[in-house]
């Protein structure tokens, strides 16, 4: 079964995911969609399904967000 990358839509094979909070990313896909920080896997910040530094996610959203914090 192949998973779709939810940051380019393209698919993410065995060898190169990079699995977090449930989705499949590419390592070059997995970093914060504001600042472009590489992330962790399972060790950031997610909303709308896309992945943030906590950093970021508490600037935009603040700490009452519904970020899963491993
Ligand atoms: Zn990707
Ligand atoms: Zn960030």
């Amino acid at each position: 079964m192949v998973n779709y990358c939810p940051i380019c839509g393209k698919p993410v094979y065995f060898g190169e995911k990079k699995r977090s909070l449930g989705r499949d990313y590419h390592p070059l896909c997995l970093k914060c969609q504001m600042c472009n920080r590489q992330l962790t896997a399972g060790q950031h910040a997610e909303y709308d399904e896309k992945p943030y530094c906590s950093n970021c996610y508490l600037r935009m959203f603040g700490p009452r967000g519904t970020a899963f914090f491993l």
